[in-house]
């Protein structure tokens, strides 16, 4: 619903700000969802997604596009590529603005930004983003069949991506920090069956290569030997972090590691400002989570506008 004047502003389109969206929307609340990106979110960047209830394997885009279109029934459109700027306290609401410059007033605010992959901060990663460095195997995997790929980080995120781009590339290598991999014991059995080489216990300590990536400089965490493994690719998954910005502005209290405190009715510490999904404090970081989270926050901020017309 486009208006300058709403119930309430979701801001984020993953898995909790669409399901924010047809809970407010159910409640009959002027709901806009504001997205900077692509609908979906994470969710929508996952090869496969196995574990949401009722769905057993299905392509993450795919599921989001579902919800997408769920979520249109009830009249609502995710506004993609229109991020939010800003969001500030203004008279007994908030006022946002967005990327346009568009200025909206709400009389609540859903923060449900989610995170984003971290930066391992060594040398040669930044200057090679975009030319081999990539965060995103699903997006950028394909640029690299039949060519040598690393994959940093043995979580689910890294496991999952080794195992599928090993489909296409020519020699697939998993690096992981700690002595063991920290995935789902489902996927060890897929990487034993695998060919990809997995080290562990390796820190990686440069990304080599002057106008395209070369390879990877790591160092053996045991013998302290170090050596370098040639590649076209490097992705890297070594955990998220919040997007927490607006949070930030508004004076959201945030926990040490920056993901936003809530009660247990997601109200954040700034009245009328709610947070769902990975963006919170605790969360688990899974889709059917962010769904239930941005479920209970929506029928938070629907008590809010109705009880107190703020
Ligand atoms: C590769 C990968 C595989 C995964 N696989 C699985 C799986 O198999 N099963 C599972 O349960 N979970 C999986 N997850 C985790 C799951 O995707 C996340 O837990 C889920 O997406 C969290 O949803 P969210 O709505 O909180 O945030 P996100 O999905 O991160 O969505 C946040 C959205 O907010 C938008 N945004 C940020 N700032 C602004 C702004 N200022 N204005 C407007 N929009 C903004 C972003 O563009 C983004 O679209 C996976 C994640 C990844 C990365």
């Amino acid at each position: 619903m486009a208006g300058s004047e709403i119930d309430l502003a979701i801001i984020g389109s993953g898995a909790a700000g669409i399901t924010a969206g047809i809970y407010a929307a159910r409640r009959n609340l002027r709901v806009r969802i504001f997205e900077r990106e692509a609908l979906g979110g994470q969710s929508a960047l996952a090869i496969w997604i196995e574990n949401y209830p009722g769905t057993k394997k299905m392509k993450g885009a795919e599921m989001m596009e579902q919800w997408a279109s769920h979520l249109k029934e009830f009249g609502v459109e995710i506004e993609e590529a229109n991020g939010v700027e800003s969001v500030k306290k203004a008279g007994q609401g908030f006022e946002i603005v967005t990327d346009g410059k568009e200025k909206v007033k709400a009389k609540a605010v859903l923060l449900a930004t989610g995170t984003e992959n971290k930066h391992l901060g060594i040398p040669g990663e930044e200057e090679l983003y975009g030319k081999g460095i990539s965060y995103c195997a699903n997006c950028d995997g394909p640029m690299f069949k039949g060519r040598k790929v690393v994959i940093i980080g043995g979580g689910n995120s890294g496991v999952t991506n080794a195992l599928w781009v090993s489909e296409i590339a020519s020699e697939t290598t998993l690096v992981e920090f700690l002595p063991e991999l920290n995935c789902e014991e489902v996927y060890l059995a897929d990487l034993e069956k695998s060919p990809i080489k997995v080290l562990k216990n390796t820190q990686a300590l440069e990304v080599l290569g002057k106008e395209k990536v070369k390879g990877l400089k790591v160092k053996d965490r045991g013998s302290g030997k170090e050596k370098e493994i040639p590649a076209d690719g490097i992705f890297i998954y070594v955990g998220l972090e919040p997007r927490n910005e607006l949070a930030k502005a508004l004076g959201c209290e945030l926990d040490e590691k920056g993901f936003v405190k809530t009660d247990g009715k997601n109200e954040t510490t700034v009245s009328g400002v709610f947070a769902a999904g990975d963006l919170g404090s605790g969360a688990l970081a899974q889709t059917v989570w962010a769904a239930g989270d941005g479920a209970k926050a929506a029928l938070a901020a629907y008590d809010c506008v109705r009880k107190t017309g703020n």
